[in-house]
C-alpha cells in the first residue's frame, strides 16, 4: 500500500514549525525520523494533509551533561545516543537499552523525540525516562514545560502532549555513585519490539538495595514501575529469598495485557524471569 497524498513543508525555524500546526491543527503531523511515522502512512492507518519535517529546525540535537543533569535533544539520533560517552557514563541504562532499538539502518534515522512522542508501550526509551525519573522538555509557542516521564507516558500511544506542542528534549538527573542499572528484554527476533523487557535501576550499598525503580515495557498501556516489588526490596540484602519475595508480587504490580503472540501468564512468567535476571546483574 502507498501512503495517501500529503503537502511538506520543512521550516527553518521553531516558530515557523508553531505557525504551521496552530493553522493546520490536526491536519498536519510532525516529521522527525519518520521511522514510525511513514510506515503509518503507507498502512493508511493515519492520512494527515501536511507532514512538517522539523528536522532543518537547529538546535534540537545533541547531547549535554550540566548541572546534575544529562539533556537529549529532540533530534538526536539511536545511534547518536548510543554512541555518547557522556551517555555510557552518566546513564548507563540507556547506554544498554539503545542497542536493543530495532536495528542500525533505523537507529541511523529514528530520533529520541520521535520515540517518546510515539510512546510505544514496548520501547525502551520511556521505560527507562521512569526508571530514571527523566522529565520531557515540551514547547508550544510561547510556552515551554517540564513534565515528569510518570506523567507524561498516559496509556497506549497517548502522552501529556497537548496540541500544537512538541517535544524538545529528555532531561536526565544524574544518579550517585552507588547506583546500578540493568536493562534486559526478550523480543521474538533481535531488533523486535519487546514482549517484555525491564530498565532497573537501583542503589546498592553495603550490600543492600535501595530506591530501586524497577520500570517493564510490554507489560501495560504504558511503561510501570513495579512498586509493590520495590517495597518489598527497600533496605534487604539481594539475596534468593528477597529475589523470589519480589518476582511473586509482580502478578499484582502489572497489567500484562494479551496479545496476538503471548497469553497473560506467558507473560508474567517472562516478567518474573527478567526480573530475576535484572536483579542478578545490579547485585553482579
Ligand atoms: C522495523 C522497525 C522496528 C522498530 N523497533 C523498535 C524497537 O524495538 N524499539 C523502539 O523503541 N522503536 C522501534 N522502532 C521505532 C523507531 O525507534 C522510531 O525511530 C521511533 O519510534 C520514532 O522516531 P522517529 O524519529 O522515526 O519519529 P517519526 O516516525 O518521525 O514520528 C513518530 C511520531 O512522533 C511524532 N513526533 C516526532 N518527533 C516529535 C517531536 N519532537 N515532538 C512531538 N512529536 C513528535 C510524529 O508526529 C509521529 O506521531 C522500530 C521501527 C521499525 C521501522
Amino acid at each position: 500500500m502507498k501512503a495517501a497524498s500529503f503537502s511538506y513543508v520543512k521550516p527553518a525555524a521553531l516558530n515557523e514549525v508553531f505557525d504551521l500546526l496552530e493553522r493546520h491543527g490536526d491536519r498536519a503531523r510532525v516529521l522527525a525520523g519518520g521511522q514510525s511515522l511513514l510506515a503509518s502512512l503507507n498502512l493508511r492507518l493515519s492520512a494527515p494533509e501536511l507532514l512538517v519535517d522539523i528536522t532543518g529546525v537547529p538546535g534540537l540535537a545533541g547531547i549535554t551533561v550540566s548541572g546534575g543533569t544529562l539533556r537529549i535533544g529532540a533530534l538526536t539520533t539511536h545511534r547518536q545516543i548510543e554512541r555518547s560517552p557522556e551517555v555510557a557514563r552518566h546513564l548507563p541504562l540507556l547506554a544498554q537499552a539503545v542497542r536493543h532499538v530495532a536495528h542500525v539502518a533505523i537507529r541511523n534515522v529514528g530520533t529520541f523525540g520521535g520515540s517518546v512522542a510515539l510512546a510505544d508501550p514496548a520501547a525502551e526509551y520511556p521505560a527507562c525516562a521512569v526508571a530514571l525519573d527523566a522529565s520531557l522538555v515540551l514547547a508550544g509557542r510561547g510556552a515551554q514545560r517540564r513534565v515528569r516521564a510518570r506523567e507524561f507516558f498516559r496509556g497506549l500511544y497517548d502522552t501529556a502532549l497537548q496540541p500544537g506542542e512538541l517535544v524538545m528534549a529528555g532531561e536526565f538527573p544524574l544518579s550517585g555513585e552507588a547506583y546500578r542499572s540493568a536493562f534486559l528484554e526478550l523480543a521474538r527476533r533481535r531488533g523486535d519490539y519487546a514482549i517484555v523487557g525491564i530498565a532497573a535501576h537501583a542503589r546498592l550499598a553495603a550490600g543492600r538495595i535501595s530506591d530501586a525503580r524497577l520500570a517493564f515495557l510490554g507489560a501495560a498501556s504504558r511503561p510501570v514501575l513495579a512498586l509493590r516489588a520495590a517495597s518489598l526490596l527497600e533496605g534487604r540484602p539481594l539475596d534468593a529469598q528477597a529475589i523470589a519475595a519480589a518476582q511473586a508480587t509482580l502478578d499484582d504490580d502489572l497489567e500484562l495485557p494479551a496479545d496476538l503472540y503471548a497469553s497473560r501468564a506467558t507473560k508474567l512468567q517472562l516478567a518474573r524471569v527478567l526480573l530475576g535476571r535484572a536483579l542478578g546483574a545490579l547485585n553482579g
